[in-house]
């Protein structure tokens, strides 16, 4: 389809998706890759997660929870599907795209104490429905977006998501044309029948119009494409018209997925349906792309990722550092390599040579991520070491780092007792430590985003491989801790060769550290992987591919 002229859209419209028949079916990868295809058509387009859980953010979950926390650029700590709407609609989500029950009721509650509400009578229904519209009002606004997508987390007929179809339900009633509800429903094919069923998410639909809300289209997920007959089923049973039932069958790769879209026609069908005009044809080139070389390979590298494993079983392993492997992903197909992650536990770790020897038998790069705590530091601190020694190309990420310099202290400077004070409150040699600012809010338990957070600005040092990598001598990065490099300790560390090549523009905060001879051994206080998109990998990550690909 051509379009003639540029047709200039000020007014706001609003995709509500929701779940149907079970979670984790890739809703939020469903959602962005919707995000994808309209902003291919030249259209402004954000994205809204809404998380139906108490905690005001997910900086206070366990990982093994909650999986990643995601930090946007202004310092919200959010769910791991707001970096899916980076990393597919290729802009920054902050702050006002993000919220849970807690807080909309948070807010809700302030508001009311602050006598915001005028001496009214404040009820669960209208006023936190009016919150939850107010705030999604204010997203759009902030991206000035032709099309805001709103993810409700969980699945309909859950108790806890209610009154956020709620506010769909009244937004829909105040204008009806700009907006529509999606569901990505799952369609199961058991075992023993071998046949794909329609009956549970005819259920969902149901259960969706009990809450006052018809859906316009249903992505139907499911491990193989969905065949006319049952297209015709549904259309029938859930009142949906043929075309707006969308096959999404199980892909190699995520970054398919708004390709496959694009070819099932929805992007065309929810312009119509929101009376919206494309900017120009959509370009789906990149994307093309993108997803060839995904499936395509290449030659292998591969990345060993020291992490701390789940306690109920592997699974959350993956998910914890999913930023990190889409990060390691980017940079490896950008320079047409294959990548595989080998996953290590820190925990299988022994300090025996042979053993780690084996573990990394193979691998091309190490990297340790982020984490807290005590547990299994040693096992990650032995990984680190067998890089450095064997010149094993490193990126040590924010506690990845830090282990990375108490590792130096120890075995470079001879310093037996170096430690973090996260590790031994009690070390004679706390070469990392707690940050000033912090001290006060650990003593009044004040856990609740109090981390540094968010981006910050880092100076990179003449000469330094940082600064090569960037090509910059000031970038910003996001961050997220509380811990700090102690600069008691820099010049030491220094003049063994452990370069403070990255530094806060005062000089206070040690930023980046790296080994001058060494192949690629580079760690950062910040989280390079949030900031890693598709189309654009991060410098740090494609410096250690380039590193890993050549050794
Ligand atoms: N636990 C460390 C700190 O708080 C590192 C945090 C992280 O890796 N994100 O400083």
């Amino acid at each position: 389809m051509r379009y003639d002229a540029r047709v200039m859209n000020c007014r706001r419209t609003y995709i509500f998706i929701a779940g149907g028949v079970m979670s984790g079916v890739g809703k939020g990868i469903a959602s962005a890759s919707l995000g994808a295809i309209l902003k291919s058509r030249g259209l402004k387009v954000t994205a809204v997660k809404i998380d139906p859980y108490i905690n005001v953010d997910a900086g206070t979950m366990n990982p093994v929870e909650h999986g990643e926390v995601f930090v946007t650029k202004d310092g919200d700590e959010t769910d791991q599907d707001i970096g899916n709407y980076e990393r597919f609609l290729d802009e920054d989500i902050v702050k006002i795209n993000y919220m849970t029950t807690g807080r909309v009721y948070l807010s809700v509650i302030e508001r009311e104490r602050a006598l915001g509400y005028g001496g009214k009578t404040v009820e669960v229904v209208p006023h936190v429905p009016q919150e939850v519209i107010q705030r999604i009002k204010d997203a759009a606004e902030f991206h000035d977006a032709d099309v805001t997508l709103i993810e409700i987390g969980g699945t309909v007929g859950e108790y806890q998501n209610v009154l956020f179809l709620e506010a769909a339900r009244m937004m829909r009633l105040d204008t009806p044309d700009d907006v529509l509800v999606g569901l990505v429903s799952y369609l199961p094919i058991p075992g023993a029948l071998g046949e794909m069923k329609t009956k549970p998410t005819q259920y969902a639909v149901r259960t969706l119009n009990s809450t006052g809300l018809q859906p316009d289209f249903i992505i139907c997920r499911g491990s193989q494409p969905l065949d006319l007959p049952r297209k015709q089923k549904l259309a029938t049973h859930c009142n949906v018209r043929q075309e707006y039932i969308i096959s999404a069958p199980d892909l190699l790769t995520v970054y398919a997925v708004p390709e496959v879209f694009e070819k099932e026609g929805i992007g065309e069908l929810v312009m119509k349906k929101l009376h919206l005009k494309a900017k120009h044809d959509p370009e789906m080139n990149a994307w093309q792309t993108l997803s060839k070389k995904a499936q395509d390979g290449g030659e292998p590298v591969r990345i060993a990722i020291i992490g701390k494993y789940a306690e109920s079983g592997d699974f959350s392993l993956s998910d914890a550092y999913l930023s990190v492997v889409e990060a390691v992903k980017h940079a490896a197909w950008k320079l047409n390599r294959k990548p595989e992650i080998v996953w290590v536990s820190a925990r299988q770790i022994k300090k025996t040579p042979k053993q780690l020897a084996k573990l990394l038998k193979g691998v091309d790069g190490v990297i340790v991520p982020g984490g807290f705590g005590k547990r299994d530091v040693e096992g990650k601190m032995l990984a680190i070491q067998y890089a450095r020694e064997k010149g094993i190309p490193f990126l040590g990420i924010c506690y990845g780092a830090q282990l990375a310099v108490v590792e130096f202290a120890r075995h470079v400077l001879g310093l037996e007792d170096a430690n973090s004070t996260e590790i031994n409150s009690k070390t004679k040699e706390p070469v990392i430590h707690l940050m000033n600012e912090q001290v006060e809010r650990m003593q009044d338990k004040n856990y609740g985003g109090t981390m540094r957070l968010g981006e910050y600005p880092c100076l990179l040092a003449k000469g330094s491989r940082v600064r090569a990598l960037y090509g910059a001598d000031q970038v910003m990065e996001r961050h997220r801790h509380r811990f700090e490099c102690n600069s008691d300790y820099r010049a030491r560390l220094e003049a063994d060769g452990l370069l403070h090549s990255g530094l806060s523009p005062d000089g206070s905060l040690a930023e980046m550290v790296e080994l001058k001879e060494h192949p690629y051994f580079i760690g950062t206080q910040a989280h390079p992987e949030f900031l890693s998109r598709p189309f654009r990998p991060h410098p740090l990550f494609l410096g250690l591919i380039k590193a890993a690909a050549s050794s």
